[in-house]
């Protein structure tokens, strides 16, 4: 498959007439061929339609259908390969084996949604039974089952060019639910979001569904994004990006005449407390992983651990001087954009001639333009009390070791936090009792909890929570990845009173999708 910059729109590929960009190659610091065309107002008002036309008969696929198209989703992006490989490291700057360990975790992710929608737990179906002998008043019988909201708009990311943008776990929740997805390609990608749509846009014809369930459309600026939340075909957005950004929609979404909910994924440091036996028997062990996880992809991740919380005391000394160690040895690596790298020289910037903080230590110097140069910070926790802004994100190969007086400050600390993805504790058995004190203050920062382990190491399933209080999310509730990312996209709906012959089938008592339904409390087996 060949990038010809034009954009798929239902079934039709378009090149859109509101002037051209091109991509930019950061590692070489050129643009790339061909150029794109931008998304018209009217692009994005068909792409809306025909998502709104196509809700109709998409929401009432059957599993069977759904999860299909969601295999073949993932089996035509696996059928990419090289050219996606190598479309998406020119225009990132990442490796080629990292867009291929993406692209198979990307494809994984859309098979796991294809079981998620068969097992069907995703509708509760649950079932109240009536009673109409019951004193003083009769007890009315409920049947209750979540239905799909609503087209819905996605806003790719930046920094996975494949797993959180066209065909992420945005897109595939979303699907999954039900909902058809209108994307707005990440503009420092377009070429990687073109060939993921048209493997989609192919997905979607091979399995005979309505055209208008996919449709990607290009923009530079805002405009095309703002015109896409406006839009009233859209019922739900989903994003990954910048607090600056996420905020914006959301504020979009919520001053339209129709109100929606915009679930943006936004801004983390992700401590890492590293409680005083884990630093007296294992600073070095714990600073040479760091270094490895903090500068793992330019540090451009959500999920970068990107603070250290630890006491003054025994192994505090060895554990500065091993993260200098081993961060000298880092070679600078090449950032996603120019706005990117931009940004990370300036905050890097500030913190180096600010008052609040000292640089430690710096990886290798940079050797071309866009190389981001690795960089740890110390800061007495006594600053960062004081100014609670000193511990916000930088989005690059860099961190801050906050220096603590006694465990009370530290958990002062932790108090003191903003909304996290994550907060891991480095703990050695003679920690638990301040872990146990820790734990109830870090649970109302974050959603997740490691422990002994780096956050950015993620396993997409059931179980998994990838969202956090303001500002790490727009709403706590959800998560973004793994398979409850589908709530977003869902809402309930109660039947009451309806003759048998009208009820849907997950609330049929002869329970034709087999599912597992809750009835009376219980849950009943199928
Ligand atoms: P971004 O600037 O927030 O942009 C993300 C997407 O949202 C782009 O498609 C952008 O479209 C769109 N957008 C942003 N503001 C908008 C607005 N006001 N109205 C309509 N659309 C809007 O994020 P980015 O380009 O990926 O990176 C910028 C910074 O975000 C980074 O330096 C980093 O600090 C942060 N970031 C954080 C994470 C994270 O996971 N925490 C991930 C990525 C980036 P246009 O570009 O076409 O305007």
């Amino acid at each position: 498959m060949k990038v010809t910059g034009e954009m798929p729109i239902g079934k039709a590929t378009r090149f859109g007439a509101a002037g051209t960009v091109k991509a930019f190659d950061p590692r070489r610091g050129v643009e790339i061929e061909p150029p794109f065309g931008v998304a018209t107002a009217d692009d994005v008002d068909d792409a809306c339609q025909l998502a709104l036309r196509a809700f109709e008969s998409y929401r009432e696929t059957s599993p069977a259908e759904r999860g299909a198209f969601l295999v073949r989703a993932a089996d035509n992006l696996l059928a990419l390969g090289d050219v996606l490989y190598e479309r998406a490291a020119s225009e990132t700057g990442l490796t080629v084996e990292r867009i291929k360990g993406e692209t198979a975790r990307t494809a994984a992710q859309l098979k796991l949604f294809a079981d998620v929608v068969r097992h069907g737990r995703w509708r509760n179906a649950t079932i109240d039974s009536g009673d109409p002998t019951r004193e003083p008043l009769p007890k009315a019988e409920l049947r209750m089952q979540k239905v799909p909201v609503g087209p819905v708009a996605v806003f790719g990311a930046s920094n996975f060019p494949i797993l959180y943008s066209v065909a992420g776990g945005d897109t595939a929740s979303a699907l999954a639910a039900g909902c058809p997805v209108v994307v707005k390609a990440h503009g420092s990608h377009p070429g990687t979001s073109e060939l993921v749509g048209k493997a989609i846009q192919a997905a979607v014809a091979q399995s005979g569904l309505h055209e208008g369930v996919f449709s990607l459309l290009i923009g530079a600026g805002n405009a095309v994004g703002e015109a896409l939340v406006d839009h009233p075909a859209i019922h739900a957005v989903g994003f990954t990006g910048s607090e600056a950004g996420g905020m914006a929609l959301v504020r979009r979404g919520a001053a339209r005449p129709v109100p929606i909910p915009v679930f943006a994924e936004m801004t983390s440091v992700n401590p890492n407390f590293v409680l005083p036996h884990a630093l007296e028997v294992r600073a070095p062990e714990f600073a040479s992983r760091f270094v490895e996880r903090m500068t793992a992809g330019a540090g451009q991740m959500c999920l970068k651990p990107g603070m250290i919380v630890a006491i003054e005391g025994p192994g505090f000394g060895a554990l500065r001087d091993a993260l200098a160690h081993a961060l000298r040895g880092v070679p600078a690596q090449t950032m996603l954009s120019p706005g990117i790298y931009e940004n990370f020289r300036r905050e890097t910037e500030r913190s180096r001639h600010g008052q609040s903080s000292v640089s430690i230590a710096q990886g290798q110097a940079p050797e071309a333009r866009f190389d981001g140069q690795s960089e740890i910070f110390e800061m007495d926790a006594t600053e960062l009390l004081a100014e609670p802004a000193l511990a916000g994100e930088m989005f690059g190969p860099a961190a801050v070791l906050v220096r603590c007086r006694d465990t009370q400050q530290m958990l002062a600390v932790a108090a003191g936090l903003q909304g996290q993805l994550t907060v891991a504790l480095h703990i050695d058995s003679g920690d638990i009792e301040l872990a146990r004190l820790l734990l109830p203050v870090v649970e109302r920062k974050t959603n997740r909890i490691l422990a002994n382990k780096f956050s950015n190491m993620v396993e997409i399933g059931y179980a998994t929570v990838h969202g956090g209080p303001f500002p790490a999310t727009s709403d706590s509730r959800f998560t973004s990845v793994g398979a409850t990312a589908i709530e977003r996209f869902l809402r309930p709906v109660c039947y009451e009173n309806l003759p048998a012959e009208l009820l849907p089938p997950a609330l049929r008592d002869d329970n034709p999708l087999s599912l597992w339904r809750v009835r009376d409390g219980e849950l009943e087996q199928r």
